[in-house]
């Protein structure tokens, strides 16, 4: 049944494979297009959305967690492979081993648990490992990976079918750290391939396909660029608008004399202007610091937010409406093709991965066909 009194928030699955098309189309020769989908799919719905991918061709599926992974494995075909980017917690290797996920290993002593566990169990299973490029998050430095390729006997026993490493400024083209983890992230390529020449290559997550064919080795991560986050921010977004948002309005109101709105009365609303209360607010994932700066919807138009954004509601001002849009105003649109991610993002002073992540679970949700 479709019940959508609590706001409506429709997922584009065809925009999503579109915009997997237009990734995979700009990597280089030879270069495959993977898919993150972790965090739900950046909370569109992995279960949807994962399968929508693999339609589209898509065979190298990137999530968070071992549970993200078993959830995972159990949507997809057994030819796709399931890579988990926070690795496994020591003690549940063989588990991650016959689940059929790939776990990233950070570091030597990882991988000698985890070529240990998996060959106790009369199995050899594969894994891959992460280096730290300069973004000093997760992976091993380049002396322990130097250390780790003493180790012949331990490479030989493990089954090491990916290299990667994840970029700190890829969104920012001009910034000198990219170059600088490129060469870094090259050099160890080369260094483990050389002992280990199946292991296949990835660095670029979705800006870093944008950075140039030099960033796209074997495999490309991309994320946010499938759900419509802009991943050249500055320039013109690539990518088609994926998620519409839709609350109800619940309340109108005339304001005869200019009145304080909302929580520690912050801002005012004008005498004579109307007001529309929506049913959706930081419980929903209506990030509350944008308000006084954000805006909905309506009647091809922005309508500004009034006052501070409540646990499940905000106000917006439709005194720029006329009479009888006003009256036949039903709902307003938080997220569209015109009122982007992006933009909802920079008044809330984050970023469209968080406002994709945030969205709330009580709205019903609609999936446009794949
Ligand atoms: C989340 C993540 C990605 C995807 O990044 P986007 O910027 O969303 O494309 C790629 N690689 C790693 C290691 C990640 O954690």
């Amino acid at each position: 049944m479709s019940d959508s009194r609590e706001g409506l928030l429709t997922v584009d699955l065809q925009a999503v494979g579109d915009n997997y098309l237009v990734l995979r189309e700009r990597l280089a020769d030879g270069s495959r297009c993977g898919a993150v989908v972790k965090a739900d799919a950046y909370g569109l719905g992995m279960a949807r959305v994962a399968p929508a991918l693999y339609r589209r061709g898509c065979r190298d599926f990137f999530i968070a967690t071992q549970a993200e992974g078993e959830t995972l494995r159990a949507l997809l075909p057994e030819d796709a492979d399931i890579i988990v980017l926070t690795g496994v917690r020591p003690g549940r290797e063989l588990e991650c081993a016959r689940a059929g996920l790939v776990p990233v290993l950070f570091t030597p002593q990882q991988l000698r648990a985890w070529v240990d566990s998996c060959a106790r169990a009369g199995i050899r299973a594969p894994c891959s490992l992460k280096v730290d490029s300069g973004m000093t998050r997760l992976g091993m430095s380049s002396a322990e990976l130097r250390q780790l390729l003493t180790e012949r006997d331990l490479l030989r026993a493990a089954d090491i079918q990916l290299l990667l490493s994840h970029l700190a400024c890829a969104d920012e083209p001009a910034h000198p750290q990219n170059a600088r983890q490129l060469e870094c992230f090259r050099r160890a390529g080369e260094e483990l391939k050389a002992l280990c020449p199946q292991v296949s290559l990835s660095l670029a997550n979705s800006s870093g396909i944008f950075l140039g064919d030099d960033y796209h080795f074997d495999i490309a991560r991309p994320g946010s660029a499938l759900y419509g986050v802009n991943p050249v921010p500055g320039s013109p977004n690539p990518m088609r608008a994926v998620v519409e948002l839709s609350l109800p309005v619940v309340q109108k109101r005339y304001v005869a004399e200019e009145s304080s709105v909302g929580y520690g009365a912050t801002q005012k609303a004008a005498a004579g202007s109307w007001l529309a209360v929506a049913r959706g607010g930081y419980a929903d994932g209506i990030l509350r610091a944008q308000g006084g700066r954000g805006c909905g919807w309506a009647c091809d138009r922005r309508l500004p937010m009034v006052g501070r954004v409540s646990m499940d509601s905000a106000t917006y001002d439709i005194s720029a409406l006329s009479e009888a849009q006003r009256e036949a105003l039903e709902n307003i649109e938080v997220l569209n093709r015109e009122l982007t991610v992006d933009e909802v993002a920079g008044y809330a002073g984050t970023i469209g991965y968080e406002i994709l992540t945030g969205l709330g679970h009580r709205y019903f949700r609609r999936y446009l066909r794949s």
